[in-house]
């Protein structure tokens, strides 16, 4: 008997799926994707929801479901209108890896997302989570996933104590999840019970322990250290960063510049942006290299860009007598709602027209 079935007895197990199951039937949230098994829906909700709140994804989800309903219709998209549809939903690699996904599914695997583990992790985007959460919500195979919600809610029901970066506690998890979804008959419910908790009850800051359905079986909130769990490494310190945007207009058109191929925000396109004070490497070119003049502040902007956190001062301004370099474009303003912009563009775009696009 390995370590993890020990303590893991049958009674224990048993109660901790009838608790959670249970409650789960009673409290799901009424989510758009959970209205469909289908893998493709699941794969892009499971997707966009990496790193994103699920307040955030609704909207983008329903867009993308309806302009790319199928895989074929993802495969068959340019990289530009699936950048386009993900603009301000930020890590945009997550984008263009679903769409060579897409194409590698329906080149290699008939247009359906792959069954087998291996052969889903081998998809571009597509890591242990993706594969488990489309193996068992779509598929009802009974897979483990292991996400941020899911590894908390199991440190604390196991009390597993270790720094959750090292490759002990990481496997301890690991295991504790196989086993707890091993046999459970509802794969599907399972997972997304687990991860419903953490979501709504089991909160990293104040679990409210009162009105969780399994706290007498939680070994964390048994022994008070509930809060402490699980063991996180230290966050980096954020990064302040200062921007001045520059909103240039001119015969219903906006210059707009391409970003490169390569880093942050890739191909995506931008304001003239000029970073004037950063920590370290920086996000944005430190001089614009045009010739602009400044018409005027239209106003002061926030935004959060991983750990950087961007104060943004934005401007009308207009083209300077040196004229345009070759890196830079004028759009039509009805061509912007196609674009693939940056977050802080679209910000500043509804800032200086006074409607979103
Ligand atoms: S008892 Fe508290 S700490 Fe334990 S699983 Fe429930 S909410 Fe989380």
């Amino acid at each position: 008997m390995t370590e993890v079935q020990e303590r893991v007895s049958d009674e224990r197990r048993a109660a901790l799926r009838a608790g959670l199951l249970s409650w789960y039937a009673r409290h799901k949230r009424d989510l758009p994707w959970r209205r469909s098994e289908d893998p493709y829906s699941v794969w892009i909700s499971e997707s966009m929801l990496q790193q994103t709140r699920v307040e955030t994804v609704i909207p983008y989800f329903m867009r993308f479901m309806k302009r790319f309903p199928t895989v074929a219709a993802l495969a068959d998209a340019e990289v530009d209108d699936v950048l386009a549809l993900w603009s301000g939903l930020g890590y945009y690699s997550r984008a263009r890896r679903l769409h060579a996904a897409a194409a590698l599914i329906v080149e290699r695997h008939g247009g359906e997302f792959p069954r087998r583990r291996q052969e889903a992790e081998a998809l571009p985007g597509v890591g242990a989570y993706t594969a488990g959460a489309v193996l068992s919500i779509a598929y009802g195979l009974e897979e483990p996933l292991m996400d941020g919600n899911v590894q908390r809610v199991l440190a604390r029901w196991f009390r597993v104590e270790g720094l959750v970066t090292r490759a002990a506690a990481r496997r301890e998890l690991e295991e504790l999840a196989a086993n707890l979804v091993d046999g459970v008959g509802d794969p599907a419910s399972w997972n997304q019970a687990l991860m419903e908790l953490g979501a709504t009850v089991c909160s990293p800051r104040e679990p409210r322990c009162g009105g969780c359905p399994v706290e007498a079986l939680c070994e964390g909130r048994a022994a008070g250290v509930e809060r402490a769990l699980p063991v996180l490494p230290a966050r980096p310190a954020p990064v302040d960063v200062e921007l001045e945007l520059f909103l240039v207009e001119e015969a219903g058109r906006v210059l707009l510049r391409r970003r490169g191929a390569e880093g942050r925000m890739a191909g995506l396109w931008e304001l003239p942006t000029r970073e004037l004070a950063s920590g370290e490497a920086r996000l944005f070119p430190a001089e614009v290299e045009l010739s602009l003049l400044a018409r005027g502040e239209l106003g002061e902007l926030r935004h959060t860009i991983t750990r950087h956190k961007i104060t943004a001062r934005v401007y009308r301004a207009a083209l300077g007598e040196d004229g345009l370099p070759p890196e830079w474009a004028w759009v039509g303003v009805e061509e912007l709602k196609g674009l693939g912009l940056t977050g802080m563009t679209k910000k500043a775009l509804t800032l200086g027209r006074g409607r979103s696009l």
